[in-house]
């Protein structure tokens, strides 16, 4: 179950103590009975793995979850329950219900039905005696661990469908502000890392209120959605497109300088002018103000935004259906496509 998000990595970590807190409780007082009162070889494999079972805990702790912890607590458990029924005999192979269980817990549905198939086959083998008996056992081993493999299809299903609820926006299926913060936090990574640009154009449309007013709130929905697919459709595959607020977007450009920027912001503010609308007057003349700025070494990708925020006041401020650069422009001016309007400036 563990190929999730990052965002669930905290709900894994939680599990995943909650199962080793378990496994120690429950293995600690057998350790020690055995050690004072019962054998003495069990008490001897039992303890390390007690005590295995809490560097795992504490690694937990310590690291959040990782995929050593999630091996370490998954093989010790399965493999000390085998070492039990081995020694004891068919009478102890009911701990494997136990840790088969807590597997898929820990694990991916497949390592963990893998596991337990191998944990299965090795009690049957070296420990079972009564034909009855493993007819028996190995029906209601595979009957859990159908329920349990399905159960896992269907919460992963759930959790993608969550998780798509949880980063794209309800009406114009773009990416929301959450995804949008995860987008900016890649984009830093990759310019800390590797000095890759990265830049964000902040696109409000123009009088959008009056859409609303003369067309109805439903209609001014229906244009939203249409901008939304528009850009889009005009966006390369590294350009993330976000609403960032009521009828703001953001594209996020991997990769992409100012002067690659304003290429594609000039090109989004042209393909919403001159678009013609079904009927609607109102609709045929809407127009986009835009605003554009380039991440900076020494600057938060909030600060980022913020700039680009800026230089779309500026192009409110011209007048409306301008694309506006942060103030830097200049130095990039002379890089700027030709065969594009003029409708640019420096903020
Ligand atoms: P400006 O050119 O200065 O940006 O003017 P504007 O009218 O676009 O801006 P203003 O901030 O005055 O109004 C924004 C409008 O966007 C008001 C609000 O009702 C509308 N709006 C925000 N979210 C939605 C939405 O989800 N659906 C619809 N239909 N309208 C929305
Ligand atoms: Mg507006
Ligand atoms: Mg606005």
């Amino acid at each position: 179950m563990f190929n999730a998000q990052a965002r669930d990595l905290e709900f894994y970590t939680r599990v995943m103590i909650a199962v080793s807190a378990c496994g120690i409780s429950f293995g600690l007082p057998f350790a020690l009975y055995h050690l004072f009162w019962g054998s003495l070889v069990i008490s001897a494999i039992l303890i390390p793995v007690v005590a295995l079972q809490l560097a795992a805990l504490i690694s937990l702790f310590r690291r959040g979850f990782n995929g050593f912890a999630a091996w370490s607590i998954a093989i010790i458990q399965t493999g000390a329950n085998i070492f039990f029924i081995m020694e004891v005999g068919m009478m102890a192979s009911y701990w494997l219900y136990a840790s088969g269980v807590a597997n898929y817990y820990i694990l991916d549905r497949r390592p963990a039905l893998l596991v337990n198939v191998l944990a299965c086959l090795m009690a049957v083998v070296f420990a079972f005696d009564d034909p009855t008996y493993v007819v028996r056992y190995c029906a209601a081993f595979a009957m859990i661990n159908i329920f349990l493999y399905t159960f896992a299809v269907q919460l992963e299903k759930k959790n993608d469908e969550l998780d798509r609820m949880l980063t794209i926006d309800p009406l114009t299926r773009v990416g929301n502000r959450t995804a949008m913060d995860e987008a900016l936090t890649r984009v830093r990574n990759l310019f800390d890392r590797y000095g890759t640009p990265a830049t964000v154009i902040m696109i409000d449309l123009d009088h959008f209120k009056a859409i609303n007013d003369t067309l109805g709130h439903s209609e001014g929905d229906k244009v939203l959605c249409r901008v939304a697919d528009q850009v889009q459709a005009r966006l390369r595959p590294t350009d993330t497109l976000f609403r960032y607020g009521g009828e703001e977007f953001i594209v996020v450009a991997e990769n992409t300088s100012l002067s690659q920027a304003s290429f594609l912001a000039e090109g989004i503010r042209q393909l919403i002018a001159n678009h013609k609308g079904d009927q609607q007057q109102a609709e045929a003349d809407l127009t986009v103000s835009i605003g554009v700025a380039q991440l900076r070494d020494d600057e938060s990708t909030n600060s980022m935004v913020d700039r680009a925020d800026k230089a779309l006041y500026k192009a409110k401020s011209m007048g409306r259906n301008w694309v506006c650069f942060d103030g830097e422009l200049e130095r990039d001016s002379a890089e700027q496509p030709a065969g594009l309007s003029s409708r640019q400036a420096a903020g």
